[in-house]
């Protein structure tokens, strides 16, 4: 019988290589009868993307953008939204275009399309990969229904440093749960491909979420033993999970620009990992390579080319200076031809040229857009990516979360009462108006039996300059502070109860958002010292895109619920939390500081010779600490409170199988998410004090237990040695199961590898 099994098994995978091969031929012989007829200029202009905001739904010579596709000099277009502009640029790329080659449609599809879900790092702290898979099919379906057939996401860099604000793109600071994270976004934009998926765009290759000091676009220089044990993995994984492209990073690697570092494209992603897709540059990144001082534009898209790059964003680099150095003989003709096929065999892939048309049906535009089913999806994740930081017991014994649908609720805070910033950074395709502030549904959800009062209370900062104009575009009027704080004391002195809607607008975080403080702004602040002196109950909703800095707020407030942005289901989704409909079940996958000298904080960092216990609370002298606060984080990576609670047995070993029972010993129904950590105590080279491994997202009954078991396999204990071969090196190794990453919560036991 196993025989049989494996016979017919063997069979199947000989069906399947040859089909797979069949395929190959028949794409391979298509592009080369397509490429056996394209000039050079066509073939470079394949290689060309600009944006699509030059587009008029008029006449074809009125537009440049137009004119360069008729021309055959442009390759793809991107963050062009609506289906008639879509419609006209891919029927002018078909129709009038001497080979008709369709354009690939790209958008920052970040976190949504119309139904935004949470932004990248608060989907992470769902840990429901299910969910995360789901969002992104859901983007990708409606994507699809307007035109697009290209999403500039996942964002799969490591971010380590909460001052950077694009630690809101990513899933946060581990590599383990960043990977199958970066798998589960993957298959869900791209599926098999068909008419609702898109291509993936992994970003961005490399590292640059290491940039110095936080600071957005800075210089990364990172060791390559601490890139392949760290950094690569998601990149490593969204990749082998078949993303069809990936976008280059500003930053250096090894003191050249990612857009031209061949090792990093041509032996790490191409040779190493087997990545046979297509790379396209960050915005303008060949252009910027003057200013890191690698030479004039030409000189950049020589080195861009040849490092193994084959699609230029918008520095018209390889459009304006390619044909001249192939006359020159700075490049060859088989460099245009070899990024010229990666560029088409992805429009093959995605059925282009069977149909240019297959994104573009005008009854799913209708019909697959922001539909009740999308955005319960998105309010169903939302109200699992939000952390319950603190949770304290009242004068009744009972903890302040959640609250009652009855009496009267005081609405307090710059982000109480506020569409556009719901959504979060890079919701560039979202529709505002038709969102809910949380105010309107929290007196939907109330309906009647509570009253909601609200006050806005202050301004988000008493730096009217930044809130202006610093460096972001507040879509919030700045009004005057103490009217504010007199309308909200006036509200919240009626109030059985306060709910305070604070933090950063939505961009705030994101791209060119670094921040060199992470506390809660001043006159925030302030308002919540005042409000807590009336010595009423008081909830803290804290919006943010990135950790924060809650350490007074710890210390005074009863409750906080670490809400990030939540998407265009925010306000709904926040009040399943707040009145129990939904019990908290999101963990923080980042850890959150005492203070932000702490940046860069993370868990799985080096030991030192010098270290002091975790959670040690006095300084010494001569050991590696500060003078003025402890050293773990205030929230560690991995915590994240509920309304119930559970208990952890012991591990139980039997060979390579870790165990422990989980035990719901609350009254309310719940997730809990069980995580894995092992350390290698002694290598050939030093590893971090603990690494996650595994987790698993269980749901128990109240009273409920269950037996969750974890296999430590070969590849769990690997690591990439000095040779940078990965290895497993045999000795002992401590495992760890806990509730979050904190050794006070972690059971632990040893496993002997020989
Ligand atoms: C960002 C990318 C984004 C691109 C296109 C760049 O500035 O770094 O993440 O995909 O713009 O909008």
């Amino acid at each position: 019988m196993k025989k049989k099994t494996t016979m017919l098994a063997m069979m199947l995978a000989t069906t399947l290589l040859l089909s797979a091969q069949g395929q190959q031929q028949k794409m391979d012989k298509f592009i080369d009868d397509l490429m056996g007829k394209m000039t050079v200029q066509e073939k470079i202009g394949q290689l060309n993307l600009l944006p699509g905001s030059s587009v008029t739904t008029g006449e074809s010579k009125d537009s440049p953008l137009l004119k360069l596709i008729e021309e055959g000099r442009l390759g793809a277009i991107l963050n062009m939204k609506g289906y008639a502009d879509i419609r006209t640029v891919q029927e002018t790329a078909v129709n009038r275009s001497r080979l008709g080659i369709p354009l690939l449609m790209g958008m920052d599809v970040i976190h949504g399309y119309e139904t935004i879900f949470p932004i990248p790092l608060a989907q992470a702290c769902s840990w429901d990969l299910e969910a995360i898979e789901k969002g992104a099919s859901i983007a990708a379906k409606e994507a699809t229904a307007d035109g697009l057939n290209w999403t500039y996401s996942p964002m799969v860099d490591i971010a380590l440093d909460a001052r950077w604000g694009r630690i809101a793109e990513g899933s946060g600071e581990d590599p383990f749960l960043g990977s199958r994270i970066a798998e589960a976004v993957v298959r869900g934009y791209q599926g098999d491909f068909g008419p609702t998926k898109m291509m993936a765009c992994v970003k961005h290759f490399a590292l640059y979420g290491a940039s110095e000091a936080g600071r957005d676009y800075n210089t990364v220089d990172m060791s390559h033993l601490r890139m392949y044990n760290h950094y690569f993995p998601p990149y490593e994984a969204a990749v082998k999970a078949g993303a069809g492209s990936v976008m280059s990073s500003f930053n250096l690697v090894d003191f050249i620009p990612a857009t031209a570092n061949r090792w990093l494209i041509d032996d790490v992603l191409r040779k190493q990992w087997g990545w046979d897709g297509f790379l396209v540059t960050d915005y303008g990144s060949i252009a910027e390579m003057a200013k890191h001082g690698l030479g004039n534009l030409q000189q950049s898209s020589v080195m861009a080319l040849r490092a193994g790059t084959d699609m230029d964003m918008c520095a018209e680099g390889f459009v304006g200076t390619l044909e001249q150095s192939l006359n020159e003989g700075r490049v060859q003709l088989a460099d245009i031809d070899r990024a010229c096929r990666r560029v088409l065999e992805a429009k093959y892939k995605l059925g282009l040229f069977d149909n240019p048309f297959v994104h573009l049906d005008p009854v799913r535009r209708s019909t697959d857009i922001l539909t009740p089913e999308h955005r319960r999806a998105a309010r169903d994740m939302a109200a699992e990516t939000f952390v319950l930081l603190k949770n304290e017991p009242q004068a009744d014994g009972r903890p302040l979360l959640p609250i009652s649908k009855q009496g009267r609720i005081a609405l307090i805070g710059p982000l109480a009462d506020n569409r556009v910033n719901m959504a979060g950074t890079w919701a560039p395709t979202a529709v505002h108006d038709k969102y809910s502030t949380l105010r309107e549904a929290m007196e939907r959800a109330v309906a009647g039996k509570a009253t909601v009062s609200y006050a806005q209370g202050c301004n988000f900062t008493s730096d009217e300059q930044l809130q202006r104009d610093g460096g972001f575009n507040s879509p919030t009027p700045f009004r005057d502070g103490d009217q504010l704080r007199q309308e909200a004391l006036a509200c919240a002195r009626q109030a059985d109860v306060i709910v305070c809607a604070m933090g950063e607008e939505a961009e705030m975080s994101g791209e060119s958002s670094s921040r060199a403080s992470l506390e809660i702004f001043d006159v925030q602040k302030a308002l919540l010292e005042d409000l807590l002196a009336l010595g009423k109950p008081l909830v803290l909703l804290n919006f943010a895109g990135r950790p924060t800095v809650l350490t007074w707020e710890q210390e005074h407030i009863p409750a906080i619920l670490q809400v990030w942005f939540g998407g265009s289901e925010t306000g709904d989704a926040i009040c399943d939390i707040l009145f129990g409909d939904k019990v908290p079940c999101g963990k923080l996958t980042v850890s959150m500081p005492r203070a932000t000298g702490q940046e860069p904080l993370y868990y799985n960092h080096l030991p030192t010779g010098r270290p002091v216990p975790e959670g040690a609370t006095a300084y010494g002298k001569f050991v590696s600490n500060y003078l003025d606060v402890r050293n773990d984080p205030l929230y560690p990576f991995g915590y994240g409170l509920s309304y119930t609670s559970f208990n952890y047995s012991d591990i139980s070993l039997e060979g390579r199988n870790a165990s422990v029972t989980v035990t719901n010993t609350g009254d309310r129904d719940a997730y809990e998410v069980v995580q894995l950590y092992i350390h290698d105590p002694v290598a050939s080279i030093s590893r971090p004090v603990k690494e996650l491994k595994g987790f698993q997202r269980i749901f128990l009954k109240k009273g409920e237990s269950r037996k969750v078991t974890f296999q430590i396999t070969d590849d769990l204990l690997k690591f990439y040695n000095p040779q940078l071969e990965y290895v497993l090196e045999p000795g002992d190794f401590n495992i760890m199961i806990g509730p979050d990453s904190s050794q006070k919560n972690l059971k632990s036991t040893t496993l002997t590898v020989q």
